[in-house]
């Protein structure tokens, strides 16, 4: 399984950017990093992304859309874009690409094809099946994605506290990317210690640390990365 790592940092990361995951050079997971650039360096077509599935609507999840949506734009795809996101998804979007592009964006979103789709309990995207579960973000509304590829399972969680939902989220996966935001802990994040505790419990699955406010976690990844796992 290939997975990319435009950004592993959190919001206020200083050196990690924000987090964005490139599945099998086809799937964006969540959307802050400088998209374009960072695809460009990791050998990434930006045309091949056949789906984006965003976990939930905090900026530093989805400012990099912008750039990456008028892109589309000007070099079209032949199928359209699916973006799965919570409820509410399309209307902050359509706002920010607005707010982004100005009248313009009209006539973008019709050549970018963009397809808004709410996240399903269970569903597919581009050919590929998917569980969501709904995770305890504090007031913001956060699905991760379990994703089925090739007799593998992708647990992907976005932000969360460590709390039951995220146990059941990365439970049986073959690969987890979770977040470890700060030693000692974060309001509505995991912390280190919390991450380290969750991946002893998962002895079966390997663990991929985003979401990183500052210094090095262990097993966590770093920006620009490309890993088999
Ligand atoms: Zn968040």
């Amino acid at each position: 399984m290939k997975l990319a790592f435009l950004g592993s940092g959190a919001a206020f990361s200083l050196e990690r950017y924000n987090g964005a995951v490139v599945v099998e050079d086809r799937l964006l997971l969540d959307a802050g990093a400088p998209l374009l650039p960072h695809m460009h360096r990791l050998g990434i077509d930006p045309g091949g992304i056949e789906a984006v599935l965003l976990t939930h609507l905090h900026g530093d999840h989805i400012l990099g859309l912008p750039t990456f949506v008028l892109y589309r734009a000007f070099f079209p795809s032949a199928a359209p874009l699916p973006i799965l996101g919570p409820p509410g998804t399309e209307e902050v979007l359509e706002r920010l690409f607005t707010l982004s592009w100005g009248e313009a964006w009209a006539q973008h979103r019709q050549q970018a094809q963009l397809e808004y789709r709410v996240t399903e309990e269970n569903g597919w995207v581009a050919g590929v099946p998917y569980e969501a579960v709904k995770l305890d973000h504090g007031s913001m509304d956060c699905r991760g994605y379990r994703l089925r590829l090739d007799g593998r399972l992708l647990a992907y969680a976005g932000d969360t506290t460590a709390s039951a939902p995220l146990e059941k989220l990365v439970s049986g996966a073959d690969v987890a990317i979770t977040e470890a935001t700060a030693p000692g802990g974060a309001e509505s994040h995991t912390s280190w210690e919390e991450a380290k505790a969750l991946a002893e419990r998962h002895p079966g699955t390997r663990f991929l640390f985003n979401h990183v406010f500052e210094g090095e976690v262990p097993c966590g990844v770093h920006d620009l990365e490309v890993m088999d796992a």
